[in-house]
């Protein structure tokens, strides 16, 4: 039996698994978009890279007792994931200033927040992803108070994980987004990607942004920076930590 394409995101396809009906296999493409799809180009290698890197840390947060979609890598831009229903809730977690809390908020670029800001967007395209609170969440029956307290914990979990895995790599990790998912038995697990696409990463010594910011702003080298991280990260320290 041939894969089925059941959707097909701006960065991202999900397929069928025939030979076993609990998974998705996900497909990492070169496609990139930025302003709600207003700048659009592909970024060569992009779906290798990103297929790679997202490997390689969902690894290393199951290791260290994250539970995630991933089961493992199928092809250079192939991961295959345990079959999730998506929470239409982007959770962006942040450590220093930079993107829409510099542009909506006023906060200086580059500023160390004290603590953590989580953020949560309503995962719609029509909607030009809104930032919700709690209430607009439980109001639209997105997420239960269970599942958001679940998802706020490990997003906390998960952000002390990358910071000390990327700093070892001499890079910094700004900000990211996460999404969940609710598996067979309706539990709360860590979904989508983590990549130079969701999240920023700046060299800790130079500040160079290493991530998507290039793209965004025609900063140049697109590429290379994303093969910079998966670089770091892959030949970095052994990614199994
Ligand atoms: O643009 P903003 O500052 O709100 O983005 C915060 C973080 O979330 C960035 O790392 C960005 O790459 C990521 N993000 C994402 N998908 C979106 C919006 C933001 O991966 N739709």
């Amino acid at each position: 039996m041939e894969k089925q394409l059941l959707y097909e995101g701006k960065a991202k396809r999900i397929y069928t698994y025939p030979e076993d009906d609990r998974y998705f296999i996900q497909e990492f493409k070169d496609d990139a978009t930025a302003f709600n799809g207003l700048k659009k180009e592909q970024i060569k290698n992009k779906g290798v890279i990103n297929n790679n890197i997202s490997s390689a840390l969902f690894e290393y947060l199951k290791k260290n007792g994250i539970d995630t979609h991933f089961k493992k890598q199928l092809s250079d831009t192939e991961m295959l994931v345990k079959k999730v229903e998506i929470v239409k809730v982007e959770v962006v977690c942040r450590n220093i200033a930079a993107g829409s809390l510099v542009k909506k908020f006023g906060f200086t670029e580059g500023k160390e927040l004290k603590k953590p800001i989580i953020e949560y967007y309503y995962k719609s395209d029509e909607a030009g992803d809104p930032l919700f609170t709690k209430q607009h969440i439980l109001a639209l029956g997105l997420a239960d108070e269970k599942e958001l307290k679940r998802i706020k914990k490990l997003t906390l979990k998960i952000n002390e994980l990358l910071k000390s895995f990327f700093l070892k790599r001499k890079i910094k990790l700004v900000d990211f987004k996460l999404e969940f998912g609710r598996d067979s038995e309706g539990k709360i697990i860590l979904a989508d990607e983590i990549s130079p696409d969701t999240c920023r990463f700046w060299d800790s010594e130079t500040n160079k942004k290493l991530d998507k910011d290039r793209f965004r702003f025609d900063l140049g080298d697109v590429e290379g920076a994303y093969e910079e991280m998966l670089g770091r990260i892959t030949n970095g320290k052994s990614v199994k930590e």
